[in-house]
Formats: C-alpha cells, sequence, structure tokens
C-alpha cells in the first residue's frame, strides 16, 4: 500500500516526498476513519484528499464554497492526468447533465460541487445511484459562526451525509480555525470518532513585517522598484484607495491590475487573469480578491491598510509564498485604519451577538500592530499554537529593525501640535515644524510660533511619517472624518516635560527575496510561452519552486528531469522536453539564453522535439544509449537521425557519459589539431567563460569541440558546468 500510494503521488502529482503532515492525513483516510486536516494556506490540503481519491474505489465529492478554485483545481487535475470535474451553477444545465451522466458511468474520480447543490433534489437522485467513497469539506470553518467566514450552506451539510444510503468516510480541511472553530467543525459535520491533524500554522518561508507610520504610498513605490517582475498583492480596504493607488502606480509605469467589487465582472476577470498569468505584476485590490486563486509564485502581499482581523490578515497574506519560496507579509499599519473597522463593523448590518464578535477580533487585531514582541509568535499563539519559538528571526520585530531615540524630535512636534491648538491635520503640523512659507501658514501666522521652522533640516514626508509613528503608539491621535486632525494623547505629557524618553523600533524597509538567475528568467518566460499556449495559468505549468529546482540541478535527460520535485510523467510528456532543451541549450552555451526572450520564443515554435513515436521516453539513461551507439561506431549525425534528436542533444549526452567516467574514443569527436589551438587559445583568455575563447578560434571550432577538449584535459569552465 505504502508503495502504492507513493507511486500515485509520483506519477500524478509529480512528488518524491510529503509536505508535513500530508502522510497522516492521506494514511487517516486510506484506513476509513472520518478525519480533520487543518494546516495553513500553502501547506497542502488539496494533495491530502485528491491521492486517497485516487486509490479509493468509487468516487470522492469534494464540497467547496469557492466556485472560481473549483475550475481551477480540475484544470490543473486533468492536466495531471486525474480524471476529476465540478458542477456549479456557472455551468449550464445540460452540461450539468452530461456531467452527471460522466460520473455515473465512473468516468471521473473526483467531483467537485458547492454546498448549495446538496439540497437539489436532481443532485441527490444520482447520489443514490453511485457509490461515494469520501467526502472531503474543504475550507471547513465556514461551518461555524465563530469563523470569519461563515455560509449557512455549510449547517446542512451534516445531515445531508446522514441521508446517504451508506456513509462514506469524511474528511474536513480548513487554513484557519482557532479552537473554537475546530470543535464546531467536529461538532456540526456530526464526525465519527475522527482522527484530528493539527499542523503547524507557521509558514516559515513567509517574513511577517508591520511598518508603522510610513508614507505607505512611497513605501510600496520603493518596494516595486526593489522587486522587479516579482509577482505581488496590494490589499487596501476601499475601492477608492484602490482605485487611487492603481492609478499612481500606473503612472508610474508599473504593470498592475486592480480588482474590485465596483468593476464589471468582465472587468474583473481580465484582471485577475492577467494577474495569474503573469501579465502584470501586482495586482491592487479590496479584500474581494483572492478567493479561488491559487497562484502560487505570489512573491509578496502588502496590506495598505489593517484588516479587520487576524483570520483575515493571515488568509490574505498567507496567499504569499505557497510555493515554499521566501515571501514578504507587510501590513501599512496607521491608526486611522482602527475608525474605518469600527465604522465597518457598526454599519455592516450585523446582529449585536455578532458584532461584539467582530469588536473583539478587531482588538486582537490592534493588539498585532502593537506587540513588541515576535510577529509571528503573535500569530501562531492566536490560532492556538503551544508550541513556537517566542522570537523568530524572521519578522521585523526579530529582525531588520533599528531602534531610534526620538525624544527630541517627539518633543518639538508635541510642542508644534499643542501650539497648533490641536486643530490641524498632520501635514499642516509638518509644513510649520520644517518652517514652509506657503501662503496658508502666513494666513494664520504660524510663522511667528516658536515651534515654526525647527525641523527644516528634515524633509517634510519624514516629519509627516514621525507623526504617523507616534500616532501608532499612541502619543498622538489622529481623528476619524474627512479632514483628520492630530491631537495629544495623555502619554505625550511626560515626554513634553522631560520624564519620559521616546524609543522606537524602526522597521528597515525589506530587502529584495532572492535574486534571480538568467536561466531562472528564461525558464519562466518559457514557461509564460507554454502556458499560453495551452491557455493554463503559468503556474499550473510547472511552479517557480520546481523551476528554482531546474535552475540548481540543471536536468540533462529525462531521468534526470523527473527527480525534480513538481515533474511528474504526465506533465513531463507534455511540457518537460522543452525545459529540457532550454536547460541543454544553457549548459551547452550559457551565454547563449542571455536574450531569453528570443531564446524561449524560438524553442517554442521549434514544437516539441522527442514527441514522436520512437520518444525515447520510457527507457532509461538516454545518454547511455547515445554513448553507446557511438562506441558501436554510429557517427553523431547518425544517432541524431536515428533517434530523432537533434545533434545539441545527442552531444550533450557524449559530454555527460564523458563526465560520468565513460570512456570515448577523443580522436573520432576532437578533429586533428584542434585540441592543442584550443588549448592554447583557453590558457591565453582563461578558462572560466567560453565565449571569449570560441571567438579567438576560427569558426569552424564549434562549441562542442571547446567543451570536449577541456574534458579530455580535465578543465571545468566555472560558468555553465555542472557539479559531477
Ligand atoms: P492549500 O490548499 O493547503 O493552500 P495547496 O494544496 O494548494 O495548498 O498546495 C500548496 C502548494 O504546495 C501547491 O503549489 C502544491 O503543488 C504544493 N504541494 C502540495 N503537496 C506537495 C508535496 N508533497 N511536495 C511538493 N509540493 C507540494
Ligand atoms: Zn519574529
Amino acid at each position: 500500500m505504502e508503495l502504492q500510494i507513493r507511486k500515485a503521488m509520483k506519477r500524478f502529482f509529480g512528488y518524491d516526498e510529503y509536505k508535513p503532515g500530508q502522510e497522516a492525513v492521506v494514511k487517516s483516510i486510506l484506513q476509513g476513519r472520518d478525519t480533520v486536516g487543518v494546516m495553513p494556506t500553502g501547506g497542502g490540503k488539496s494533495l491530502c484528499y485528491q491521492l486517497p481519491a485516487l486509490l479509493l474505489p468509487g468516487l470522492t465529492l469534494v464540497i467547496s464554497p469557492l466556485i472560481a478554485l473549483m475550475k481551477d483545481q480540475v484544470d490543473a487535475l486533468n492536466d495531471q492526468g486525474v480524471a476529476a470535474s465540478f458542477i456549479n451553477s456557472s455551468l449550464e444545465p445540460d452540461e450539468v447533465r452530461f456531467r452527471l451522466s460522466q460520473a455515473l458511468r465512473g468516468r471521473y474520480k473526483l467531483l467537485y460541487v458547492a454546498p448549495e447543490r446538496l439540497t437539489s433534489e436532481h443532485f441527490n437522485n444520482f447520489l443514490n445511484k453511485i457509490s461515494i467513497s469520501l467526502v472531503a469539506v474543504d475550507e471547513a470553518h465556514c461551518i461555524s459562526q465563530w469563523g470569519h467566514d461563515f455560509r449557512p450552506s455549510y449547517l446542512g451539510i451534516g445531515t445531508w451525509i446522514a441521508s446517504l444510503p451508506k456513509r462514506p468516510i469524511v474528511a474536513a480541511f480548513t487554513a484557519t480555525a482557532t479552537p473554537k472553530v475546530r470543535e464546531d467543525i467536529i461538532h456540526l459535520l456530526d464526525l465519527k470518532d475522527p482522527q484530528v491533524f493539527i499542523n503547524s500554522f507557521d509558514r516559515p518561508n513567509l517574513r511577517w513585517m508591520l511598518m508603522k507610520g510610513v508614507d505607505r504610498e512611497r513605501f510600496i513605490t520603493r518596494y516595486l522598484r526593489e522587486h522587479p517582475e516579482q509577482p505581488g498583492i496590494i490589499y487596501a480596504a476601499t475601492r477608492k484607495e484602490v482605485d487611487s493607488l492603481f492609478a499612481e502606480l500606473r503612472a508610474r509605469r508599473f504593470k498592475v491590475g486592480k480588482y474590485h467589487a465596483g468593476m464589471s465582472s468582465d472587468d474583473r476577470t481580465r484582471n485577475q487573469e492577467a494577474f495569474i498569468h503573469d501579465e502584470v505584476q501586482v495586482i491592487v485590490a479590496t479584500n474581494a480578491f483572492g478567493l479561488g486563486i491559487d497562484k502560487s509564485n505570489v512573491r509578496f502581499v502588502i496590506h495598505h491598510n489593517m484588516p479587520r482581523h487576524l483570520e483575515a490578515y493571515y488568509q490574505e497574506a498567507g496567499r504569499a509564498g505557497r510555493d515554499g519560496q521566501a515571501a514578504d507579509c507587510i501590513l501599512l499599519y496607521r491608526a486611522g485604519d482602527i475608525h474605518i473597522q469600527k465604522y465597518l463593523i457598526e454599519n455592516g448590518g450585523l446582529s449585536p451577538e455578532r458584532k461584539a464578535v467582530e469588536h473583539i477580533k478587531l482588538q486582537d487585531m490592534i493588539d498585532y500592530c502593537h506587540t513588541p514582541g515576535c510577529l509571528r509568535a503573535y500569530i501562531l499563539s492566536y490560532f492556538g499554537e503551544r508550541d513556537f519559538k517566542s522570537e523568530c528571526g524572521n519578522c521585523s520585530n526579530c529582525k531588520d529593525y533599528a531602534v531610534r531615540d526620538i525624544t527630541v524630535e517627539a518633543q518639538k512636534i508635541f510642542s508644534c501640535v499643542y501650539r497648533m491648538k490641536q486643530q490641524y491635520g498632520s501635514s499642516m503640523v509638518a509644513s510649520v515644524l520644517k518652517g514652509s512659507q506657503q501662503k496658508r501658514i502666513y494666513q494664520l501666522g504660524f510663522h511667528e510660533l516658536s515651534t515654526y521652522g525647527i525641523m527644516s533640516d528634515v524633509a517634510t514626508e519624514d516629519i509627516i511619517e514621525m507623526i504617523n509613528l507616534l500616532a501608532a503608539e499612541e502619543y498622538l491621535t489622529i481623528t476619524a472624518g474627512k479632514y483628520p486632525i492630530v491631537k495629544l494623547c495623555p502619554k505625550a505629557a511626560p515626554v513634553l516635560r522631560g520624564e519620559k524618553r521616546v524609543i522606537v523600533k524602526f522597521p528597515q524597509p525589506p530587502k529584495s527575496v532572492g535574486n534571480e538567475s538568467p536561466v531562472f528568467r528564461a525558464l519562466r518566460s518559457l514557461r509564460q510561452a507554454i502556458a499560453r499556449q495551452h491557455s493554463v495559468p503559468p503556474y499550473v505549468v510547472f511552479p517557480d519552486s520546481t523551476l528554482r529546482e531546474m535552475c540548481e540541478r540543471l536536468p540533462l535527460d529525462r531521468e534526470e528531469m523527473l527527480r525534480i520535485t513538481g515533474v511528474g510523467e504526465i506533465k513531463f510528456e507534455r511540457y518537460g522536453y522543452q525545459f529540457l532543451e532550454l536547460i541543454q541549450k544553457y549548459v551547452a552555451d550559457p551565454e547563449s539564453i542571455e536574450d531569453e526572450r528570443g531564446l524561449a520564443g524560438k524553442l517554442f515554435k521549434k514544437g516539441v522535439p522527442g514527441k514522436k513515436k520512437n520518444s525515447i521516453a520510457g527507457r532509461k539513461s538516454s545518454h547511455l544509449i547515445t554513448w553507446m551507439q557511438f562506441q558501436e561506431g554510429m557517427s553523431l549525425d547518425e544517432i541524431s537521425q536515428e533517434r530523432d534528436l537533434r545533434l545539441a542533444t545527442i552531444q550533450e549526452h557524449l559530454l555527460q557519459a564523458v563526465r560520468e567516467g565513460y570512456e570515448v574514443d577523443w580522436d573520432r569527436l576532437i578533429p586533428r589539431h584542434r585540441e592543442e589551438q584550443v588549448l592554447r587559445t583557453a590558457r591565453e583568455l582563461g578558462t572560466n567563460r567560453l565565449k571569449p575563447i570560441k571567438k579567438a578560434l576560427s569558426a569552424e571550432i564549434d562549441y562542442f569541440t571547446i567543451r570536449m577538449v577541456m574534458e579530455k584535459n580535465g578543465i571545468r569552465p566555472s560558468q555553465g558546468s555542472r557539479a559531477p
């Protein structure tokens, strides 16, 4: 059984290893036990029911509230060679009937449905005729009033399961469940003696950052400049903020999209697709965006405003780094956000009990923004975890901050606010401190204040940032409303009197997460070209993590490629050859991929080599077959023709065989007199780069000859060579 599970995992999903926590859940389900899997976003929940679904005899019904996600997941599954489908309200009734009849014939292993479907009589008639092995309830927190996304339709699932002719195995999954929500899931779904697996919520690859009192637009602009081409999401609280941030970023020539409920559904879809397909770098959105977005290579999520509760924050921020690679989650906090959230709670048409719950959750969120301790630890303890380090070393309260004593600046600001009678906003206060020549300042007589111009050596924006920071630390308060006013808080008094100092942590703006090599960029643009042709999102072709592993290991044949995590046989047959060819080309001449776009385009037009009938797929060690044929006397051209592989591939095979220590007849590979020539030139020019050597030699001497000479003489150019 063990072996069978692993085989299926490799074949259909391309994984050699489980992610933490997956194995226990998969095994529990396969033992027929009701199971609860609590895993953070990106933890790999889907595999936990998709893999058992393939191994169980009957159908697996997946209940999910996210219609958009269904299509994506089903597309991805079909792409991996798994028979799956979905039915939901986006389909015509004819299509639904067709899919149900296919299901009856046993054509699917997985069928995704929305919870509302369970009340349909037609659907239940169908269910009575079919054997259901497993019911997987996704987003199971929707069943609880204590969750952040309560959906009444979920309450019917328990009774519906009880009404089935034969009780299937029931498995429930969620990414965010506080202890209260977990109890609700077990109780309301009426799970029988369930095994509950709670995975750590920790996502070590996410760097949590809290930036207080920064000029948000300036911060975002700078961040985007420092992270070119990295996909990211910027969440803002309102449509208006989305619109204005979007306009501003576009004016600065960033590739941005936007998304909010006020846009037409066509517009929304277009923007969403552009983001998923890496056609825009960044999407600016309200929290309407993201449900059902399964993009794994999001490198940062910036919150322009504080969300209403940590569940929402964790879920939204958690859309970063689902591929396990480093990613940033940045919250740009301002005290003013509290007013917005309070207003939304008060005016959201909630029952008094719900309101009370929401206010408690909001306070927890505010506390997160003020904790001096580790941000990760705060989050983990909020979600009921016990076992974690008190300092993670990868958040802005543990690392990347500077401590500054700003007592003097604070005193200047406080006394200026006081002298302006606590009746003006932060930009006016900053202008006075700066000593601005604005007419209005003269009209109001502020140029005569003793605080006028006492911070003339500080940039106005920096003074404003400092005011915001002092507000975040509750020395000042900034009123809500159209014209926010800066006022003093009690905490400011002892500072003004010189009895207390103001010492603050300044988070340092984060540095770029990981540089991208030319190979990675080339692989990425190849992926994009393939994705466009197959009309799937790029990460469905291969996730970033898979491309990165390819960069590291530079696989040169089918077998090596299959060892890369995320490359299963089916995907390999579909896309693998093109990636293989790109890597081979890179290894042969690292400089050839400088013009990455052009190259990916060219490779792509040439189509898929080796996909014809006598494809090498399925056989072992392709390069050794080449080596044997060569040893039997065939020329490289003949081998290339017979095997229907390009000459470059055949050459690569031989190089590999040589590197692995297989004997070859050098004289047949290196033309007479050439060896001496190549060696001489190499000695003159150094062996780090092949290109100068190639240039200095006569045109008939190709890269292959140069590399063979080097191999023969035990010289490894440092660039483009592989570890043996
Ligand atoms: P969740 O639904 O829990 O947010 P997903 O099921 O979407 O997470 O999986 C997150 C990412 O992890 C996906 O990119 C998926 O391909 C990848 N993944 C899942 N299981 C494994 C595994 N065993 N090995 C490597 N990658 C995996
Ligand atoms: Zn920390």
